[in-house]
């Protein structure tokens, strides 16, 4: 299922995302030689609809063209065929990043296969850190993601923004396994097509290329505001929900991604619900359901009774239904 190649397909930098199929067989794991010769990884695509990553890699290799890469690069496009239609992942697909660690039921898929022999292979180049881009649906500022907090993740973090999150949910990310052998960071740079967000990844894959090594001493905690994932919220498939409306099990109210990374009292109304049956489940870390300890359905309302900081919030029906409704973040203590 994986190509594996050492130079770049002729004419690659000049295609979109939705296009790469015509140069790539399916996904393609790149290998760059650079003058530092531990590579940065970084991958794209992983979703399909999620091009920034794309456009900004594209942008940096265009423009170190003719000169010796500082460092060596690995580059993986995820998934192409996906990209072809514009889409997070195909049916009959899994979540190409849902399965960089083994999940019950992913143990055997090709794709599971795939990402362990890419992870197997940068482990052996002794791989210097690692970049994972993705786009995101709905409003939300951009942020880093790190599973782990050890300083030099934290300072790639940093580099890109000083919104960082510390996540060990959802299991099977790409960062999972990478986090465990190199610095390591999920980047969300806003919503694809977005010039700022393309611009902002391609200064900061620049600065990475171009790092010599991360600092060991602690992020100052002036530079840094770190939440914490506590919980994942999901709408049941059965579940019928839209925005602004009264009719459906839950009526979002408009502007529901407005509410992204902000502290949000208790009593805070986020949908109209007109039965009298809550139609949302809550997760924490473990697994456990924790709907009760966040939301209650108060005077036909969705009501928060903690307060937290949602992330990931999106009017997109897709988004939602693919992945989730929001994460549930706290501030993390001591930063
Ligand atoms: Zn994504």
């Amino acid at each position: 299922m994986l190509n594996v190649i050492e130079n770049l397909p002729e004419g690659i930098l000049e295609l979109e995302a939705s296009e790469l199929h015509q140069v790539l067989a399916g996904p393609t794991l790149i290998h760059l030689s650079g003058r530092r010769e531990e590579p940065l990884f970084v991958s794209v695509l992983l979703h399909g609809n999620e091009d920034t990553g794309w456009q900004a890699i594209r942008a940096l290799l265009k423009k170190m063209q003719g000169i010796e890469l500082p460092r060596a690069l690995s580059i993986f496009v995820g998934n192409v065929n996906a990209a072809r239609e514009g889409r997070r992942f195909l049916d009959g697909q899994p979540d190409f990043n849902r399965v960089w660690e083994d999940v019950p039921g992913n143990e055997a898929l090709p794709e599971r296969k795939m990402m362990r022999q890419i992870v197997d292979d940068m482990r052996e180049r002794k791989v210097f850190a690692s970049v994972d881009v993705h786009n995101n649906t709905g409003l939300n500022p951009h942020y880093a993601c790190v599973r782990v907090l050890d300083n030099h993740h934290l300072h790639l973090a940093t580099l890109f923004s000083r919104t960082v999150v510390y996540f060990l949910t959802p299991a099977g990310v790409q960062t999972a396994p990478f986090a465990e052998i190199c610095p390591s960071v999920t980047i969300e740079a806003g919503q694809a097509g977005q010039s700022h967000g393309f611009e902002h990844t391609l200064a900061f894959l620049d600065a990475c290329l171009h790092l010599s090594h991360l600092p060991d001493h602690p992020v100052p905690a002036h530079d840094i505001d770190l939440y914490h994932t506590v919980a994942v919220c999901k709408v049941p498939p059965e579940a019928s929900f839209g925005f602004g409306g009264d009719q459906l099990d839950l009526n979002f109210v408009e502007d529901l991604d407005h509410l992204n990374f902000r502290e949000l009292p208790v009593g805070t109304t986020l949908a109209r619900i007109p039965g009298d049956e809550l139609k949302l489940v809550v997760r924490d870390e473990s697994g456990a359901e924790v709907t009760a300890r966040y939301f209650e359905l108060a005077d036909g309302e969705l009501r928060t009774t903690l307060p937290f900081m949602p992330s990931m919030l999106a009017m997109d029906e897709t988004a939602i239904r693919q992945d989730c409704l929001c994460y549930l973040m706290e501030r993390h203590p001591g930063a």
